[in-house]
């Protein structure tokens, strides 16, 4: 084995290669390395910490949980069969998991300088003790050694989370969730703080796949009759209150554009009761989103709920991949996305209530400058969400700070969130954010714009103070 092949994780990577802002970086990482992990929005499922079985091997652990691995072999001519994502239809896809697991040797050069790389680095490195590079020759190798390393009781996932030093966990659920996951988490006497997080699209988008039927099973598990609009409301509000019980602060709607709008209660029963007979159109839908973000805020300033706002995202954007392998199968692409002109409504209405939170996300960094900061630099209830998805990445972080920091300041942001479903990545994304904002306030230091004891207060609250504050743990 050539030196070439050893796997290092730098202990100066992500900082700046100038030698005094480096030094800088170090010092404020000294600071905030270590402190416990506030993961206030992701997708990891719960059923994880429920259950504490051991996780089976180093392809579903790694590549099966996450869409931005298998987007990039796709693009590359790799078929999703051959990464054993399972077809629509039950069809043949590549069931051997080692088989699965040479393939991504085989093409984990396709990652070099993207956060995918970064990130699976840091896990084998640091979370599962690989010590050589992932390559073609080094794939089974590597398989095995991690399955020996995952069939030890300190690789369960609840030492996992313990390990990662997890102060808190906000998972992502539908309001028709039992959050059965949860209650057992709860029940087994476990400290690990695992939260719901009240995301309705599949009872609010008319658009959504079995609209119809998560009404019904709407009805069933809130006991309300959601045959009238007005039952409908009630019943998402008997769900929040339902999912606060279990811990859950906070709420999050993924729209595809942020388009709000005020029906009146008569407006909106028309809307409910068309897409009950099965007759709503896409403006119809749209409409109805629009004034169900309005009512979502205003359930928050009646229950405290913290309420997230992921829009701007052109889903399912492969028609074949969609049809063959459904949801979420990294096929979503980013979409230019007016703020300014379709929040006017819901800030206009809620927008200067300093009891509320909105937190907004984009995947359009055009607006940062143009239309974020100066919104969020104003509105009380506004704050912006960290670079979310795509430019959830070294240089995207350090965009956002760039184009947001001189017109909405620090303390209009609110920290990380990891956003991920990949649960082993977890330290490895707040590690990078953590860098990234170091190397950020390190330039500020060094330019002579902040001192080095408000970097320093400031690189705490951007790694920890602000996600507990604003998402209220
Ligand atoms: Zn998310």
């Amino acid at each position: 084995m050539t030196d070439s092949k050893i796997l290092t994780l730098h202990e100066d990577r992500y900082f700046s290669s100038n030698p005094e802002k480096r030094k800088i970086a170090k010092r404020l990482y000294e600071t905030v390395g270590h402190l416990p992990l506030i993961c206030p929005h992701g997708h990891v499922d719960p059923r994880l910490f429920a259950d504490n079985t051991p996780f089976p091997d180093p392809t579903e652990l790694l590549i099966i949980p996450d869409h931005y691995v298998f987007r990039m072999f796709y693009s590359q001519g790799i078929l999703l069969e051959a990464l054993g994502v399972p077809r629509v239809d039950g069809g043949q896809t590549e069931s051997d998991h080692r088989k699965i697991w040479q393939v991504v040797g085989d093409n984990f050069y396709l990652f070099r300088g993207t956060p995918t790389g970064m990130w699976l680095k840091h896990e084998m490195r640091d979370v599962l003790g690989v010590t050589k590079r992932l390559s073609d020759d080094t794939a089974l190798e590597i398989y095995d050694e991690i399955i020996t390393t995952l069939s030890k009781p300190e690789n369960l996932p609840r030492a996992m989370f313990e390990r990662f030093n997890i102060e808190v966990l906000s998972t992502t659920d539908v309001p028709t969730d039992t959050l059965e996951h949860h209650r057992k988490i709860r029940e087994s006497g476990w400290n690990g703080k695992v939260v719901p997080t009240f995301r309705p699209d599949n009872v609010t988008n008319f658009l959504y796949p079995d609209w119809k039927a998560n009404i019904d099973k709407l009805t069933e598990i809130s006991g309300i009759d959601c045959s009238s609009y007005k039952g409908f409301i009630q019943a998402l509000e008997t769900r929040r209150s339902f999912f606060k019980e279990l811990g859950g602060t906070s709420t999050d709607q993924g729209v595809t554009t942020p388009y709000t709008v005020e029906l009146s209660a008569a407006e909106a029963e028309q809307l409910y009761n068309k897409a009950l007979q099965g007759r709503a159109s896409a403006d119809d839908a749209c409409l109805f989103t629009g004034h169900i973000v309005m009512e979502m805020a205003r359930m928050s300033l009646d229950d405290g709920m913290t309420m997230q706002i992921h829009p701007g995202s052109n889903r399912n954007h492969n028609d074949i991949v969609f049809r063959t392998f459904g949801l979420d199968k990294g096929v979503d692409i980013p979409m230019a996305t007016d703020y300014v002109n379709n929040l006017k409504p819901l800030l206009n209405k809620y927008g200067n209530e300093p009891r509320l939170t909105i937190i907004l996300f984009t995947l359009d960094e055009t607006t940062y400058s143009r239309e974020l900061a100066p919104l969020a630099g104003h509105y009380p209830a506004l704050k912006l969400g960290p670079a979310w998805w795509f430019h959830d990445s070294r240089e995207g972080m350090l965009r956002y700070r760039k184009m947001v920091t001189e017109t909405a300041g620090f303390y209009n942001t609110v920290g990380f969130n990891d956003d991920t479903r990949a649960f082993p990545s977890i330290p490895a994304r707040h590690d990078l954010a953590r860098r990234v904002d170091c190397r950020y306030l390190a330039e500020l230091v060094a330019e002579h714009v902040l001192d080095l004891d408000e970097a320093e207060e400031t690189i705490v609250d951007l790694s920890y103070n602000l996600a507990k504050k604003n998402y209220q743990f």
